[in-house]
């Protein structure tokens, strides 16, 4: 299969360079759903990038026919914050002209209209069907996109991270499912970040650990993508209709800041083709899959975050992926009191609670008040969970599908 490439114009920097986007588009010979995958919009976050050079590798050995729908594929998705750098270390989380987080900057519909907006819709389509209720709320959503930028473009202009944004946003807004591909800032595990009840969806990408966001930080790219259709599915819930929109929106965590672990862009390619198989995107894998892991789920509102009580040098306890147990040391923080005849000295800092080390500090010098390490508190099994149950779902559809080969 041969993708479409298209080069999509983003912004003219001071020097007169023009900066671009090379967008992968691959049209399966059946109409389907439309699948947006992108990687790299935190600069120092780069696995993402060699997971869709897996994956156009992986497409490029499969038919036209093998494929109900499209796949959009956008590496290096943030020019700007790719190419940032301070000495050795890509620093391009926050764009350094605003201060901005490049991924708490997207438009989000439910937003930018009143909450009685979308509670009127489902009241006003609460008798149609499926189908053209979703094609009407996303024309609504588009429409909306489209006036909020003509009311920028005939005021001063958009500022640079609404450009940015409009652009990003423009390629994905019709999209059926969203993959964002992050790693941490620091050394981190491999996993999935997904929003709303998606627990079937996120089980497919086949991961030992998925992270509900059950509470959001507001305006990063995949919630902006599923609220506004969450919401719509609350007030439709709470006018006596309830439905799931087949729409969904992953992050998908890749390992570590500014590498591209072997581990963690092998578990990406087949988390993806696992997820693009299980939606019945593509009917054909590329590759032999890996044996499927049996998701732990936690809540993104359990994670805790430890601070250095002190100024100091931090001498690790643990490593990434240890689980620990409360009270258990974490690190020793080495500092130097200043003032009277005080020698170096040593703080310890336990666990308050039993946990899972997800992710760990890449600096091992701060000042009191920054970041150490991450936990993701026990117990987190999903045994008895909706994630456990789609888990095992998912195992009965692929035994059924296999033994239908066998036949
Ligand atoms: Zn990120």
């Amino acid at each position: 299969m041969v993708p479409e490439i298209i080069t999509v114009p983003l912004l003219q920097l001071a020097s007169g360079d023009r900066l671009s986007l090379q967008v992968y588009r691959y049209v399966g010979r059946y109409p389907g759903k439309k699948i947006y995958i992108q990687a790299n919009l935190h600069g120092a976050e780069l696995a993402g990038n060699a997971v869709i050079h897996e994956v156009l590798a992986g497409l490029k050995t499969l038919d036209d026919a093998d494929l109900r729908g499209e796949i959009w594929l956008v590496p290096l998705c943030n020019p700007l914050g790719v190419n940032q750098r301070s000495h050795h270390f890509a620093t391009g989380r926050y764009n350094p002209y605003d201060g901005r987080d490049w991924n708490r900057i997207f438009w989000d519909y439910e937003k930018q209209v009143d909450r009685s907006c979308i509670q009127q819709f489902a009241q006003t389509h609460l008798q149609t069907s499926l189908a053209t209720l979703q094609a009407a709320y996303r024309h609504t959503i588009h429409q909306k996109f489209l006036a909020d930028q003509q009311q920028e473009a005939q005021g001063g202009g958009a500022p640079l991270h609404h450009r940015y944004r409009n652009c990003l946003q423009s390629l994905a807004l019709d999209a059926d499912t969203v993959i964002d591909l992050h790693s941490s800032s620091n050394y981190g595990l491999t996993y999935l970040y997904y929003g709303g009840d998606r627990h079937l969806g996120a089980a497919l990408f086949g991961l030992d650990l998925a992270i509900q966001l059950d509470r959001y930080d507001g305006d990063a790219f995949d919630e902006a993508f599923i609220k506004p259709w969450l919401a719509l599915e609350r007030d439709l819930e709470a006018l006596g209709r309830s439905l799931r929109f087949d729409l969904e929106a992953y992050t998908l965590e890749l390992g570590s800041a500014m590498q591209l672990q072997p581990d963690s862009v092998e578990r990406g390619v087949q988390g993806i083709q696992a997820y693009l198989y299980g939606k019945q995107v593509i009917t054909q894998r590329w590759t032999t899959p890996l044996p499927l892991a049996t998701p732990q789920l936690y809540r993104a509102s359990t994670i805790q975050r430890y601070y250095a009580p002190t100024g100091g040098m931090v001498r690790s306890q643990v490593a990434l992926g240890d689980r620990i147990a409360a009270g258990q040391v974490l690190c020793e923080i080495l500092h130097v009191p200043k003032g009277g005849d005080a020698y170096p000295q040593v703080m310890k800092m336990p666990a308050m609670q039993a946990g899972l080390v997800f992710d760990v500090g890449i600096n091992q010098a701060v000042n009191e008040g920054e970041y150490v390490l991450s936990l993701l508190p026990e117990p987190g099994t999903a045994t008895g969970s909706p994630l456990h149950d789609a888990v095992i779902d998912r195992e009965t559809a692929q035994g059924n599908r296999n033994n239908q080969s066998d036949d």
